[in-house]
């Protein structure tokens, strides 16, 4: 037997759970319509929430940067990969987001493994969400201290974990997604906020689907519920309604200046490159232009899901964009995309153990993008498929 048998092993289990991920190749821009496998379908599974990715402006920006400052960046931001544009993007995002200072990173994945090991260590404990993202939870394992989870979005929940064993630790951190990117629900921000004044706590949010989404033309989360100055430490990404790549982190001006100290992927990995830099860049004078892609985004979200309900589908507990379609079994949830796919609907099915099992969803990401009648034809699929396979 050779020594990496149980790999194919592990595969084949996967296959047989109808756990492995079959992963379609795209042939086409981003934007309300993908060509996916070779097939035209329609995009109900980006997180490009204000069609951004394939925008003129953004184009023409990375077009020119590429022209001006090359492909690579040729070393890490400490020693020679900091250009112009690095420099520039974090002043507009902090004065965008209204923070003292911001810094760049490569990923917003990259951005949660630099930041939380560099505000607690061995010594001190996480107060974390039940269902924070996966870079949440492999940042604060990274930083060696004791993770402590609280039920999803329970502040009561939160304060009694934090009254039990603050008091054991040196440092302590709250951590939370804002937006929940499996159920599109909101943290209960303010009242964390106030817990977290309460007994002194350091606080940070991921923000990665609230980015571009939420608060006035997209500010973010801290924006829409009016709480700035308050959050120590706001992480983002730029991948999702920015429509490039990049992590954000944003807040403190003293904290950015130790993630530039000490933050590992800021010190040991190259940087985001000119193009996607600049494109970036010029995403943010989109949003500081005109609230109008964040307005459509939200007009045509609240537009689909309320025709969803109508049609009789559970769309769960969403707050936002991300519209979860729940179905339970997770081979109804796949047989059901399947046929959206054949009926030229691309909508993604999520199942354990993404989400708990029995709760098996399709996700649809409404975007800015899409027009009525894209929304209509989606509809029109959802109807059909959900009539033939006697979910409504
Ligand atoms: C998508 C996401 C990330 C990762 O962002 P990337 O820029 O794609 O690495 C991090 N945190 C949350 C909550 C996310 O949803």
């Amino acid at each position: 037997m050779s020594k990496i048998d149980w790999i194919q092993n592990e595969i084949d289990n996967l296959k047989s759970q109808g756990l492995y991920n079959n992963i379609r190749t795209i042939d086409s821009p981003q934007g309300a319509w993908l060509t996916v496998d070779g097939k035209k379908a329609l995009n109900f599974c980006s997180n490009n929430y204000l069609g951004l990715a394939n925008h003129p402006a953004l184009v023409a920006a990375a077009k020119k940067a590429t022209d001006e400052m090359g492909v690579g960046p040729g070393a890490v931001r400490s020693i020679a990969g900091t250009i112009n544009l690095h420099v520039e993007l974090e002043r507009r995002l902090a004065q965008f987001k209204g923070v003292e200072a911001a810094l760049t990173f490569q990923s917003g994945f990259n951005a949660n493994l630099a930041t939380i090991p560099v505000l607690v260590g061995k010594e001190d404990v996480i107060f974390s969400d039940r269902l924070n993202h996966a870079s949440i939870i492999d940042g604060c394992r990274l930083s060696g201290a004791k993770i402590i989870a609280y039920e999803h979005n329970d502040v009561k929940s939160l304060e009694e974990q934090i009254q039990t064993h603050a008091k054991n630790y040196r440092r302590a951190l709250i951590v939370t997604d804002g937006v929940f990117s499996m159920d599109g629900d909101i943290a209960p921000l303010p009242a964390i906020c106030e817990v977290a004044q309460k007994h002194n706590i350091l606080l940070m949010v991921d923000d990665a689907h609230g980015e571009g989404v939420l608060g006035k033309g997209g500010r973010g989360i801290v924006d829409h519920f009016g709480l700035h100055g308050k959050v120590d430490v706001e992480v983002g990404t730029m991948s999702k309604a920015f429509g490039v790549m990049g992590g954000i982190v944003a807040g403190k001006a003293v904290v950015v200046e130790w993630l530039r100290q000490r933050g590992r992927p800021f010190l040991f990995s190259s940087a985001m490159t000119a193009a996607d830099t600049a494109a970036c860049l010029a995403a943010v004078d989109l949003l500081e232009d005109s609230t109008q892609l964040v307005d459509k985004l939200w007009a045509n979200a609240k537009y689909f899901k309320a025709e969803m309900k109508r049609l009789g589908f559970d769309t769960g507990v969403s707050e936002t964009p991300i519209t979860p379609v729940m179905l339970g079994e997770a081979a109804l949830a796949q047989q059901f995309s399947r046929e959206l796919f054949d009926a030229g609907v691309f909508a993604m099915s999520i199942g354990y153990p993404t989400v708990p099992q029995g709760k098996a969803r399709i996700r649809v990401m409404i975007s800015a993008a899409h027009s009525q009648d894209d929304l209509n034809q989606g509809l029109e699929a959802f109807a059909n498929v959900g009539k033939k396979l006697g979910v409504v």
